[in-house]
């Protein structure tokens, strides 16, 4: 990257998680007391997570727990596993967890944990030994009234088994509340694992709606094929949409006629990458941003358009599966342009709204249907894009600003009833 771009716009997550909120709370007219105290996380906790390796070497990885804001319940959010993962990073992540899971109105808090791993080098019992160590050392600060992991980049449900046995240990007893996203035979709800992209199936389609494009026929590109983009590929694709392009961290594939998402799954959980997909021809992730389509949906990381690309998105409607993937300088120009962001914290709010289903079955021990889960699932889907939707037309602004307003009006009022102790 080019220090011309640096100056241009910061891409240091936190610093956008925080101008972000400032948008809204502006419009909010909130005090400066509030905002200094929505503003920063509650808690940070870094950890030094030594493994013995298959070798019989040891390596000591870094990893963090961040609690933005506990207003509104138990912090909430997932753990990523990435070589890239920083404490800015996390800050930011567990900040848009506050304004995600207040967006969609569940009573939870914002929180985020990662560690500074690249897990395809590891081996499955490195790994194990890796999330067990790491359980340990934020064990002081989770469980299932405080704080709630859950899987993101890179972390599975196997992951959350190996957390949830590890704090179950230490309890003396099974602990299923204290993460999320756990397999079915664990505690695991019916649906969590589709729920990412099916709350982004849910908002694309109310995002036709408002601008008139039948999804039926419509061009989508999808950016990332991890859980919650090849997922959403393949229920697009179920709502008779065409996808005609999909990447992933080695390459992208792309075909005017169509991929069958399906099969470019099974190829990629084959071969390791989409990279060499029958019928497609090769296109690069710049070049897949860039393509003339109905709907894109970039699902991998945060900064994926930037200032750089902005001018040659050419969708009309942008889905944010991924946390984080769309810079403010680059909102500015898809904004001017008229192409409709579905922000991130409404888009892909799913993951985190049937985890709240999860925790819930847990505690009560008492599960529910994937049909119960689903309904209940759009329900609440449709009345967050509802409510962001009317906020962004009252307030003249994008949705992203809508949803922050949104939020940042839930949590400033907990905020404020809660009052300052002491
Ligand atoms: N990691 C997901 C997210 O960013 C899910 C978090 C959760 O289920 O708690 O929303």
């Amino acid at each position: 990257m080019s220090t011309a771009v640096l100056t241009k716009e910061t891409l240091n997550p936190f610093e956008i998680a925080q101008a972000q909120f400032d948008a809204a709370a502006d419009y909010l007219m909130l005090d400066e007391g509030l905002r200094t105290i929505l503003k920063r996380p509650k808690r940070q906790l870094i950890v030094s997570i030594p493994v013995r390796m298959d070798d019989g070497r040891i390596k000591v990885f870094e990893g963090y727990r961040v609690q933005h804001n506990l207003s509104r319940g138990p912090a909430k959010g997932g753990i990523r596993y990435h070589p890239d993962v920083t404490l800015d990073e996390v800050k930011a992540l567990a900040s848009w967890m506050t304004w995600k899971c207040a967006t969609v109105n569940i009573p939870y808090g914002g929180g985020k944990g990662g560690v500074r791993v690249d897990p395809k080098q590891l081996s499955l019992g490195e790994l194990e030994r890796l999330t067990r160590r790491y359980a340990t050392e934020i064990a002081p600060i989770i469980g299932p009234d405080r704080d709630i992991p859950a899987p993101d980049v890179y972390t599975t449900p196997q992951t959350m088994a190996w957390i949830m046995d590890t704090i179950s240990m230490f309890h003396g007893h099974t602990e299923l509340g204290v993460v999320t996203g756990k397999p079915l035979s664990l505690g695991g709800s019916k649906g969590r694992h589709e729920a990412t992209a099916r709350g982004c199936q849910y908002t694309t389609r109310a995002a036709c709606a408002v601008k008139r494009i039948s999804l039926k026929g419509a061009k989508v590109a999808v950016q990332g094929f991890g859980n919650a983009g090849s997922i959403a590929a393949r229920l697009l694709h179920e709502d008779g949409a065409t996808v005609i392009a999909a990447s992933d961290s080695k390459g992208g594939i792309y075909n005017e006629n169509g991929i069958d998402p399906e099969a470019a799954l099974r190829h990629k959980e084959e071969t390791g990458s989409l990279v060499g997909f029958r019928g497609c021809d090769a296109i690069s992730n710049q070049e897949l941003l860039e393509l003339r389509c109905d709907v894109l949906v970039p699902a991998a990381l945060e900064n994926t358009i930037t200032l750089e690309n902005a001018e040659h998105i050419r969708a009309k409607i942008v889905a944010e599966a991924a946390n984080g993937p769309t810079t403010p300088g680059a909102d500015r120009v898809l904004r001017e342009r008229g192409i409709f962001v579905i922000p991130d914290i409404l888009c892909n709010a799913g993951g985190v709204t049937v985890s709240y289903f999860e925790w819930v079955q847990d505690l009560y021990g008492f599960f529910w249907t994937e049909h119960e889960v689903n309904s209940y699932l759009e329900r609440t889907m449709s009345a967050a894009f509802r409510e962001v939707h009317a906020a962004a037309e009252k307030y003249r602004v994008d949705m992203r600003t809508g949803a922050y307003i949104t939020a940042v009006a839930r949590v400033a009022e907990a905020t404020k009833v809660r009052g300052i102790f002491p």
